[in-house]
């Protein structure tokens, strides 16, 4: 599911990850969906931390779930790429 933000009235309309939001208007006002979608990094840098914290916490307890973290948010931001 990825959030997509009107640009026109600010309405966080909801399409599936293999919906194309050019496809799509904002259910509020009917203007055209922007193309990026507004939690997209997000996600995958948060899925990145958990996936992260879990391998971090096998190594080295706390502290290990603290670096696995770190380094989970960065691999996820960094395989979905920048913008
Ligand atoms: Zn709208």
């Amino acid at each position: 599911m990825k959030q997509y933000k009107c640009t026109n009235c600010g309405a966080v309309n909801e399409l599936q990850d293999n919906q194309d939001p050019t496809q799509y208007a904002c259910y509020s006002c009917n203007t055209p969906l922007p193309q990026k979608s507004d939690n997209d990094g997000e996600t995958s840098a948060v899925v990145g931390m958990i996936g992260g914290a879990a391998l971090g916490a096998s190594i080295g307890g706390p502290v290990g779930a603290i670096i696995g973290g770190i380094l989970g948010g960065l691999i996820g931001k960094e395989s979905k790429g920048v913008g």
